[in-house]
């Protein structure tokens, strides 16, 4: 049946903005009092510590090493492991506080990912108690910050073909080769190195200051400037066998780590597309073209609905990924398929925002071109969308294609 005119004209009426716009189906109404208390008590500290700076940062190519203790006091570091000063919250938690964390920078979320995930994750599942004594409270107190060295030079997306080796050498094993791309390395106390032995791949925890080690600075970065980035060398590191993992041999120990940061990164990039979708928002009301907000033409609201409708499928995806996670049912190919779901979710969405703005897209005074340059390395890092795909199509068809 056709609409009457008169119909379509009251409809034409402005309607009340929905009560929460980043977050339509209501999510948050699925959490618990706790974890929406984690998440508000995270999101408040990234309003006041993380946001005013960040942009700054970003232009001049600095991690704020300041917010370290910030994350520390709330118990960030290490959040879902228990004992060693750590908090062991749940995975939806841990989930939450990557999104908070990324609202304000991938970077400080890449911080905190690393430094659990990556780092403490290894040490607590496969060290001895000595090691967990010795590094966990230090490390959940961001006194001592952690890297991963897993890529090398020669390819990230492939490394069971890795060239970094060590061999045993009396009571120390000497170590040989090199890392690239990794997070944190020029600032980090320790590094979680993987290299491959006469055993297979294991990890090795490689302290400062050990003779052979050098950890550079990438520079000239694009993407993830509040963050650091480095190379690692090794030149006949003498590392102690008290410093090896002993609990486990093969790639299925970085891979392991691995599932846990990414399990992560895709809770933490929908913060990073609900600041781009705020922030449109705002200025798609207050700029005004053709003599009307550019928020009142069609083609502008389909866009924003179609963020919206990105977002909502990402936070009900990470909200059913945490809940099969804290029932141990969350395979790699399930964060393999939310990885490469939401990094792209989001980077499409920081694009979009980037041309809403026009011009002002390009300045640093908006958050989409910082979110979207950051987004470029999420995509890329702890495995390619195209590698996640693979994983999914490996998962389907039992066919590995890579
Ligand atoms: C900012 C940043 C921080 C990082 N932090 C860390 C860290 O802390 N620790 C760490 O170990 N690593 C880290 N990485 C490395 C990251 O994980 C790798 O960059 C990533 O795994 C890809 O490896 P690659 O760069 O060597 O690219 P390649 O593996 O050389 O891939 C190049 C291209 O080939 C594609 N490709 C690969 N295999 C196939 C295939 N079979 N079929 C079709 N296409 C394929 C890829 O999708 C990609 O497009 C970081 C990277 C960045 C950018």
């Amino acid at each position: 049946m056709a609409t009457p005119a008169s119909d379509l004209s009251s409809r034409k009426k402005a309607s009340t903005p929905s009560s929460n716009p980043l977050d339509l189906y209501n999510v948050r109404g699925l959490l618990t009092e706790d974890e929406q208390m984690v998440q508000d008590s995270v999101g408040r500290m990234v309003d006041d510590k993380v946001i005013p700076i960040i942009g700054e940062c970003f232009e001049q190519h600095r991690f704020p090493r300041e917010i370290v203790s910030e994350l520390a006091d709330l118990g960030l570091l290490g959040v879902y492991l228990k004992g060693y000063g750590c908090a062991g919250l749940n995975a939806v938690s841990y989930g939450l506080i990557c999104q908070e964390l990324e609202r304000g920078d991938s970077g400080i979320r890449s911080f905190v990912s690393v430094q659990t995930s990556l780092c403490m994750y290894p040490i607590y599942t496969y060290g001895t108690e000595a090691q967990k004594q010795k590094y966990l409270p230090g490390m959940a107190k961001g006194e001592i910050i952690g890297c991963f060295g897993l890529t090398e030079p020669h390819g990230g997306s492939d490394p069971a073909n890795m060239k970094t080796h060590a061999k045993r050498k009396g009571k120390d094993w000497m170590l040989n080769g090199a890392k690239m791309w990794i997070t944190n390395g020029s600032i980090a106390d320790i590094a979680v190195v993987w290299a491959m032995t006469d055993e297979g791949i294991r990890g090795f925890i490689v302290e400062k200051g050990m003779k052979g080690f050098s950890a550079p600075e990438i520079e000239n970065k694009f993407s993830l400037r509040a963050s650091v980035t480095s190379s690692l060398f090794f030149d006949n590191v003498a590392v102690p066998e008290e410093n090896v993992l002993p609990g486990v041999v093969g790639l299925k120990g970085p891979l392991s780590c691995l599932t846990q940061a990414r399990f992560g990164i895709s809770w933490g990039v929908i913060g990073a597309a609900q600041a781009c979708l705020a922030q449109m928002l705002d200025y798609t009301r207050s700029r005004v073209l053709f003599g009307r907000p550019l928020a009142n033409t069609q083609a502008i609201q389909i866009r924003l609905a179609d963020m919206s409708r990105r977002i909502t499928t990402a936070q009900l995806l990470a909200l059913q990924l945490g809940r099969m996670k804290e029932k141990h049912e969350m395979t790699p190919a399930h964060v393999s398929l939310a990885k490469w779901n939401n990094v792209r979710m989001a980077l499409d969405i920081a694009r979009d925002a980037r041309d809403m703005l026009g011009g002002a897209g390009i300045s640093a005074e908006y958050v989409p071109i910082r979110h979207m340059l950051n987004l470029e390395s999420v995509i890329t890092y702890e495995g390619t969308e195209t590698v996640h795909q693979l994983t999914i199509g490996r998962e389907l068809t039992g066919v590995s294609a890579f």
